[in-house]
């Protein structure tokens, strides 16, 4: 995740060119430079991709008409994203499974919470399906959904399968997980999670994937708050941030109640 001085500079003057000429500027840039909060990181990553747009006439206004332009374009893509999904379920993947594998069987739908993970060190689902199928004997990828690089939704389990994801919140909850580390989805991903959370927490849940409406989000490491013994970092330093502000309202990190 690139922050620091030349994003807030950026953004300055994109925001003082965009005021100067009447364009209509993204939400995201509305707000007072110094106080994007949910949205600087997001912001800094958009600014990152379109830094280096060529300027048509090389001034900086040409350079930064281009880049605000661009911006605008990604953001109304943002908001109109909707992810390629892939039914990965019983062994349909490319990806390891084991149909004699350890599971929990199934579950009731009621009262289901998401609990936000990341692959941590694995750099790929394949690697992630390879050790819990392989390294712990279960039936396959253990989270309910995960995605890829590239934004790509995998339906690894439906809703109603217990599966091992998160001691102490498996018996009801929902396992979402992107592939990363510490530095936090890409943007494509954080596309296809904010979809995919929003959606779940708003009023129909998302029937295509069989997921009833959801109340409450929570991440991996809170399971630490009903297990002091319990230790993960997952979802790392910027996918914890990142999912609590996604789920807004909804985020909590007792969800058991
Ligand atoms: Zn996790």
């Amino acid at each position: 995740m690139i922050k620091g001085p030349w994003v807030v500079v950026w953004a300055r003057r994109m925001k003082r060119y965009a005021q100067a000429n009447n364009i209509d500027i993204p939400t995201g840039f509305r707000a007072n430079v110094p106080s994007w909060g949910a949205k600087k990181g997001l912001l800094a990553l958009r600014i990152k991709k379109h830094a280096h747009v060529p300027s048509p006439d090389r001034s900086l206004d040409g350079a930064l008409r281009a880049v605000l332009l661009q911006f605008i374009k990604d953001e109304k893509a943002h908001a109109a994203w909707q992810p390629r999904i892939v039914d990965a379920r019983h062994g349909k993947s490319r990806f390891p499974y084991n149909a004699n594998g350890s599971w929990g069987g199934k579950r009731s739908t009621d009262d289901l919470f998401l609990v936000c993970h990341y692959t941590g060190g694995l750099g790929s689902l394949r690697a992630d399906a390879s050790y819990h199928v392989g390294g712990h004997g279960w039936r396959n990828l253990s989270y309910h959904f995960a995605v890829d690089r590239d934004g790509t939704l995998y339906w690894s389990n439906d809703v109603e399968d217990l599966t091992w994801h998160a001691r102490g919140f498996n018996s009801k909850g929902v396992g979402l997980s992107f592939v990363g580390d510490e530095s936090g989805p890409t943007l494509d991903q954080r596309r296809t999670l904010e979809w995919f959370i929003k959606t779940a927490v708003s009023k129909g849940g998302i029937p295509a994937l069989g997921v009833p409406r959801i109340e409450k989000v929570t991440r991996h490491e809170d399971a630490q708050f009903i297990d002091p013994s319990y230790s993960t970092s997952c979802p790392g330093r910027v996918g914890r941030e990142f999912y609590a502000k996604t789920a807004g309202t909804h985020f909590t990190t007792h969800p058991l109640g």
